[in-house]
């Protein structure tokens, strides 16, 4: 099974905290989703596949014409928070407001009821698990935010599975995408989205996406824009993650849908037996909040 999703947002979201006037800050920001959007929406035209797209509630309400686009085209349309802040940074509280005006921001343009979800860089780690009763609370049935792997900011490490499963915690049950993830000499690392996408070769991914049972993808417009500015103030680390061969993602992204089958998270669903999936409870990991 081989899913493809996008996170739906513009060039300036890669940061994990932000300032207090950052609305006014983006307001200023030079709008450039749309070209990337039109990469998108052309890609899946031509291999005539389908995606999930989790959609920032900022860009639902700022530019509602992408949102209509993706929806009036048949894709999924998911959420990735209100205002891309860290789930682990916010209170329980702040989580769930900030989530609610996402979803309805969503459905307000779309109609139609979200239940998928992929919190901002995979935000949620062992710190906030009390996240997944939130996403119960407010409709959703589909969590695509495990990423068990380490990671700079979010990642959950030493997650048992890489493939669907069912997430236990407190008596409630989520149904879980997460990362699919390969490991080099005992380093778990995420090959089909991020850094590590645009470094390998495509020869590379190709033979990590052919020997996988399961793969989950992310990408952003920003990753087929090789001309976008460079937001200030980020470490040398942090660009070269951020802007590293960028003008060969769109390439290879192309190849790797001609090569293999995708399909979005509501039909991924329609073909997990969810009765036979491993289940990790998460009771046992620490719940400070
Ligand atoms: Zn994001």
């Amino acid at each position: 099974m081989r899913i493809l999703t996008f996170d739906i947002e513009d060039w300036f979201h890669i940061l994990h905290k932000y300032p207090d006037n950052i609305l006014d800050k983006w307001g200023n920001y030079e709008v450039r989703i749309h070209n990337n959007m039109d990469k998108i929406f052309q890609l899946l035209s031509d291999f005539d596949v389908k995606a999930t797209f989790f959609v920032v509630g900022y860009i639902a309400r700022k530019h509602p014409e992408v949102i209509k686009r993706i929806h009036d085209l048949g894709y999924e349309v998911a959420a990735h928070s209100d205002m891309h802040k860290v789930a682990y940074l916010e209170s329980r509280v702040e989580f769930k407001q900030d989530l609610l005006k996402c979803i309805n921001s969503i459905q307000d343009i779309t109609g139609k009821k979200v239940i998928s979800y992929r919190a901002p860089a995979f935000s949620i780690k062992k710190e906030n698990t009390w996240a997944f009763e939130v996403l119960k609370e407010l409709g959703i049935e589909y969590d695509a935010s495990i990423f068990p792997a380490q990671r700079e900011n979010g990642g959950f490490n030493d997650f048992p599975e890489c493939s669907p499963l069912i997430v236990k915690h407190k008596g409630m049950i989520m149904k879980e995408f997460p990362m699919s993830v390969d490991s080099f000499f005992g380093n778990k690392f995420v090959a089909t989205g991020g850094g590590y996408f645009r470094f390998f070769p495509y020869w590379i991914i190709k033979k990590i996406v052919a020997n996988a049972d399961y793969t989950m993808t992310y990408f952003h417009p920003r990753d087929f824009d090789p001309n976008q500015p460079m937001l200030d103030g980020l470490s040398l680390k942090r660009k070269f993650k951020s802007y590293y061969n960028l003008s060969t993602t769109y390439p290879k992204l192309r190849k790797l849908v001609n090569d293999f089958d995708f399909i979005d998270i509501r039909e991924a669903s329609k073909l997990v037996d969810w009765n036979n999936v491993p289940i990790v409870d998460l009771s046992h990991y620490l719940d400070n909040k």
